[in-house]
């Protein structure tokens, strides 16, 4: 018996074996996955969790992929997608409930149309809610740390636990949830506000980004920004714009971002992460260091 026949009657998609995971990256780059698999539920997740457990399969988890550098080689084991089943939302009061599978902007959306401020940021990041709970994301001065009340997750063993805001903690970037299970929902806690004036600032932020960002596939900033001095700036600095390996190239625009431009491999985008690493190590002595999460192995 293997993991597949053992739950594939069970289960109401199947499998998908050798996945490319370049399908489910914004960078459009990365090798196979062993084995890829999107609960359907949260009972579905249970399932496939503790046989992953049982048949000893490394376990991944994916939301949007808009922050993972998959290498070429792929992913060994079962990489779990938390996606569209978890994409829900529920308020009650100024308390927005929320599953890990929600979109961010279409999060920010919901409160606004709830009359909830608070997620106005939220408005162009394109990760799922359980990656940005992962990643502390934010924008615009504000993250989505500041907005949780608890965040409900499934443990490695299949259980699922309730974390309350007091057992989490939130720093730039990173969070104490990487590693803690697989985020499945999440409660917010906003302050009302007026739809039209959270509508208005979620626009402004929009064109910000339009104007700031370029628009070939990336996984948003690279590198951690250093406490001086935002990493694009540094990296302008050092002459690294437009800097390219293959098909990977900093972008002219924006220069913490790395693009596809067509048919970059994680390879290119993993030595053009180092080149630049040596570069402005050699003009400045700071060592950045990466933001994207890297994972997988070479080919
Ligand atoms: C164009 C662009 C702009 C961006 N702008 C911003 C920005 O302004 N601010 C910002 O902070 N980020 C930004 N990002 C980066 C990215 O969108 C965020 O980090 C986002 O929160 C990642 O969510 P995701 O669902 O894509 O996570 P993924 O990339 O799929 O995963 C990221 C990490 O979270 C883990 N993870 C994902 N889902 C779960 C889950 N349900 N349970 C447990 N672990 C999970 C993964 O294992 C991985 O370690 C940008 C990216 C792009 C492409």
């Amino acid at each position: 018996m293997n993991i597949e026949r053992e739950l594939a009657p069970k289960l109401k998609q199947g499998f998908k074996k050798d996945e490319p995971m370049s399908a489910h990256t914004s960078w459009k780059v990365g090798g196979p996955a062993d084995y890829f698999f999107s609960p359907a539920s949260l009972e579905e997740l249970r399932e496939i969790v503790r046989a992953g457990g049982k048949y000893g399969l490394p376990l991944y988890i994916v939301g949007n992929g808009t922050n993972l550098l998959v290498l070429d080689g792929g992913i060994r084991g079962l990489v779990v997608n938390i996606g569209a089943p978890f994409n829900y939302t529920d308020h009650s009061n100024s308390i927005l409930t929320a599953g890990a599978g929600t979109p961010m902007p279409v999060l920010a959306k919901s409160a606004c149309e709830a009359g909830l401020s608070g997620l106005e940021f939220a408005i162009g990041i394109p990760g799922s809610l359980g990656g940005a709970l992962v990643m502390n994301a934010g924008s615009f001065g504000s993250y989505i740390g500041e907005r949780v009340e608890s965040v409900k997750v499934v443990d490695f063993q299949g259980r699922v636990n309730t974390l309350p805001e007091e057992e989490l903690s939130f720093t730039y970037r990173d969070s104490s949830l990487a590693g803690a299970g697989i985020i499945v929902e999440a409660c917010l806690g906003l302050t009302r506000g007026d739809p039209q004036q959270i509508a208005g600032t979620m626009e402004d932020f929009t064109a910000r980004r339009r104007s700031r960002h370029p628009h070939l596939p990336s996984a948003g900033s690279v590198f951690r920004n250093p406490a001086d001095e935002p990493a694009g700036k540094i990296i302008e600095a050092a002459g690294g714009k437009g800097m390219r390996i293959g098909g990977a190239q900093v972008s002219e625009k924006h220069a913490n971002f790395i693009v596809n431009t067509g048919d970059a491999t994680a390879a290119d985008i993993l030595q053009l992460i180092r080149a630049v690493q040596q570069l402005v190590k050699d003009k400045f002595g700071i060592e950045l260091q990466p933001e994207v999460r890297i994972v997988g192995e070479e080919r």
